[in-house]
């Protein structure tokens, strides 16, 4: 037996449980210090009303033998596909059934993608950003190059012609910086995607939280996209599926010549067996005219939370990406500060906790991430501590 040398390349993965450790031992040392958490990355709000519903429902059909469900489509049920056909259609994206695959979610497709791909292939990633796309391919052997994302173009990199590619992972809006792309620099990757004969891994998770007109949503709004453009999106952030689990991936027809689609129709119905049928139909009632308002009314929480913490950086005069068009802020540590030494001057005298930007990847050091999806009143009291610890 030989093991798989790769997973050696791998750098262990510190930032969560070293953020744990370190608010450990401070609640162990202060008790009654009242900490707020603005790290993390899961939502905190139920599943709307009309997804329960959904949910009890189909739980009944599987109960009664001339409803019940087994084995499904591996791609997903046809119900769920044409509501997401619905989705992109309002948006003048207009995708067959078969382009649309359903999935556990958007962590797994993103990963498993790659049996798709030669391990020759050169892979673009920007810096910093999600840590599953260096990790998925440093499992895989390949090679790993990195798109600088700084404060001086904004965390939204543009493509270097000098660079060679084969696949490049866009992630927009961003984790961690909030940072969306708009037409004009979307279509700039685009554009070189397709004279590089590259493919785009497009990563939509949280595209339901742009507001600003204009912005685009899915990278298949853009001329020629579909030709050069996977595209993974998930319900996770869109409806608090992030312990229901659901998301789909786009595959064009246009894309190689049906190839990649064959290949990802052929990949997921020889290693998957589809998502448990109650679940894509709680996923179908988002869809819905009620789904919709009920998860508009999330996001909304969520954005309001956003919002308060932007209002709070522009006040302190801090250089932020992010939270318009996103749930997470992206701000500059002040004075100077290392994301680690911020981090334990936030806690120690503030009793707030965030997430370090040298989390995810080198651009990050300087830098720290601060998320909306918490509880409103907790991110009032903590935008308060902000503005006294941080102020002038
Ligand atoms: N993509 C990005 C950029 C994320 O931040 C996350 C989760 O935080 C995911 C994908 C994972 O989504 P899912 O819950 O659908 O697996």
């Amino acid at each position: 037996m030989k093991i798989n040398p790769y997973y050696q390349n791998l750098e262990s993965s510190y930032l969560f449980s070293t953020i744990a450790r370190k608010v450990a031992a401070f609640q162990t040392a202060h008790p009654d210090a009242p900490v707020i958490r603005l790290g993390i990355g899961d939502v905190t709000l139920p599943l709307a009303p009309s997804v329960v519903e959904a949910l009890h429902s189909a739980s009944d059909e599987q109960g009664v033998q001339e409803t019940f469900h087994g084995y499904g489509d591996e791609q997903g049920y046809g119900f769920l596909r044409q509501a997401i056909q619905g989705y992109y259609a309002d948006r003048g994206v207009f995708l067959a059934e078969e382009e649309i695959f359903i999935s556990d979610g958007a962590k797994s497709d993103l990963g498993n993608i790659l049996d798709l791909f030669a391990q020759e292939n050169t892979v673009l990633i920007p810096d910093p950003v999600y840590p599953v796309y260096v990790d998925t391919n440093r499992m895989a052997g390949r090679r790993v190059i990195f798109a600088d994302a700084t404060e001086e173009n904004g965390f939204l990199p543009l493509p270097d012609p000098a660079v060679q590619a084969d696949l490049i992972y866009l992630c927009s809006p961003n984790n961690p910086t909030g940072a969306a792309y708009d037409r004009a620099g979307l279509q700039r990757w685009v554009d070189y995607a397709r004279e590089m004969g590259a493919v785009i891994l497009y990563d939509a998770a949280y595209e339901c939280f742009i507001t600003e007109p204009g912005l685009p949503r899915s990278i298949l709004e853009l001329d020629g996209a579909e030709a050069c453009a996977i595209e993974f999106c998930s319900f996770s952030k869109m409806a608090g599926f992030t312990g229901t689990r659901c998301g789909y991936t786009i595959v064009p027809a246009a894309l190689a010549g049906g190839e990649l689609q064959r290949m990802w129709r052929r990949r997921q119905t020889t290693k998957f067996n589809g998502v448990p049928y109650i679940v894509q139909r709680a996923a179908q009632a988002v869809f819905t005219a009620q789904g919709q308002r009920e998860t508009r009314e999330a996001i909304a929480y969520y954005q309001q939370n956003a919002g308060l913490l932007a209002e709070t950086l522009t006040e302190l005069g801090i250089w932020f990406t992010g939270g318009q068009n996103s749930p997470y802020l992206w701000m500059k540590c002040p004075g100077g500060m290392e994301s680690w030494e911020f981090f334990d001057y936030l806690l120690e005298n503030a009793h707030l906790v965030g997430t370090p930007g040298a989390g995810f990847g080198k651009n990050g050091a300087n830098f720290f991430r601060l998320t909306a999806f918490g509880d409103q009143q907790k991110t009032q009291e903590a935008a308060a501590r902000l503005k006294r610890l941080l102020r002038g």
